[in-house]
């Protein structure tokens, strides 16, 4: 069924008070102000005109060193160093690891451009693993196609954290190592351990849309000295490394430093002052926008036709977004709950279209890379919808937009 705009206008001039015509005004891309104190602290380092990590006073320990100093510190990682983008630590972690041209690496079917684009910078080959109904990594796939690499770019798509204790048993049996891209789960838990403290590397991505915003920036940790090495010669240290606070030590340089090449991606000052009081507020972010993600998952629950993506119990998640299935869908009714949602203020993203709109999420999308159709999860992502929760919206906010997809919902599904 098609909707007919002239009359969905009258209804929204006319009977906007009307609970169920009420449309959401508020804006899916709309983040905070950045912290007063991070702003304070940029325009320091902009009065300073010493913008370059490396560029410090005599004494100084400089912005970006500190920010990889209590980055390292909140998640108990031994190192931790601050690069341009969340797609720049990915392929720095799989250069560290020496994965190049010829190699093929393991990832997920349903994950965000930059992380098959980060192997295929590196001139390596993404395998891609299917998806189950929880948005997680399906652990059978993983294990059948374990034989073809050596290194897992294992992606927390939309924050969904699959049994990182199976998955990390079918890594040790295969003798695959784990690189997490993190951009999603920054703050998050599997059982008691951070999520990026369970493989070898982990990558987040500092970008506006993830957790904390310096517009870009990404950030890399691990516990192994020598990849860690590699990376801060990687990413352009020159051989001022030992201006890091959260580096290994000189020696272990020493062994890689003229056999590294410089892939410029460093951080600078700015985005480290600007992040710097992000991080300490993390805690209190997660708060808030779990309790978003709650309203929002209690107000859709029950709704015929849509499926809750269950959350376990080992999860501890950060609900930056929300994503339901619209499961064995037909694509025409999907479009009409999309439109009916837009018409309302509801912006909702599908993965499932045959061409991809703003983003590609799917392993389809990414043509460089051969796959073979993987139905199962096939009819998962045909059934994704996805949701942004920006922490400008209220509570009531994201009460409203429940109300407001679960009558579309409910509309389409029953086909009037
Ligand atoms: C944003 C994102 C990244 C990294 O993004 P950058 O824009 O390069 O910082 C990686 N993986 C996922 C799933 C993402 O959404």
């Amino acid at each position: 069924m098609k909707l007919h705009n002239g009359t969905l206008t009258f209804f929204g001039k006319h009977l906007k008070s009307d609970f169920m015509n009420e449309i959401f005004t508020g804006n899916f891309t709309q983040q905070e102000p950045i912290p007063e104190e991070g702003i304070e602290a940029a325009l320091n380092v902009m009065r300073s005109g010493r913008l370059h990590r490396y560029n410090l006073a005599v004494g100084e320990d400089g912005e970006t060193a500190l920010l990889e100093q209590e980055f390292a510190a909140q998640v108990g990682a031994k190192y931790c160093l601050a690069v341009a983008s969340g797609g720049y630590a990915m392929g720095a972690a799989l250069r560290a690891m020496g994965i190049g041209a010829g190699d093929k690496v393991l990832t997920n079917a349903f994950t965000l451009a930059p992380v098959p684009g980060a192997i295929a910078a590196v001139g390596a080959t993404p395998v891609f693993v299917g998806v189950t109904e929880g948005l997680v990594i399906d652990l059978e796939d993983l294990e059948a196609k374990a034989d073809q690499a050596s290194v897992l770019m294992l992606s927390h798509m939309r924050g969904h954290i699959c049994d990182m204790e199976a998955l990390m048993a079918i890594c040790t049996r295969y003798d695959i190592r784990v690189i997490e891209d993190c951009a999603h789960t920054m703050g998050a838990k599997w059982k008691d351990t951070w999520s990026g403290r369970w493989g070898t590397m982990a990558c987040y991505s500092t970008q506006t849309y993830k957790h904390v915003n310096s517009g870009e920036g990404g950030l890399l940790i691990s516990d192994d000295a020598e990849l860690m090495a590699r990376a801060t010669i990687l990413s352009g240290s020159y051989m001022l490394y030992e201006r890091h606070l959260a580096s290994p030590p000189a020696e272990v340089f020493e062994r890689i430093k003229y056999h590294t090449p410089n892939v410029s991606g460093r951080m600078d000052h700015l985005r480290a002052a600007i992040l710097r009081p992000q991080l300490r507020a993390l805690d209190t972010q997660s708060a808030a926008w779990n309790e978003r993600y709650g309203v929002m998952e209690s107000g859709l629950r029950n709704t015929p036709g849509l499926q809750i993506v269950e959350r376990p119990e080992e999860e501890t998640f950060v609900g930056s977004s929300f994503q339901f299935l619209l499961l064995d869908w037909s694509e025409d009714k999907i479009h009409d709950v999309l439109a009916r949602c837009g018409a309302r203020g509801v912006e909702l993203k599908w993965f499932g279209g045959k061409e991809p709109v703003a983003f590609t999420s799917r392993y389809d999308s990414w043509r460089y890379a051969p796959s073979e159709p993987m139905p199962a999860s096939d009819r998962v992502l045909a059934g994704v919808v996805d949701i942004r929760i920006p922490l400008t919206f209220s509570i009531e906010d994201c009460a409203q937009i429940a109300r407001i997809i679960r009558s579309e919902v409910g509309a389409v599904y029953q086909g009037i």
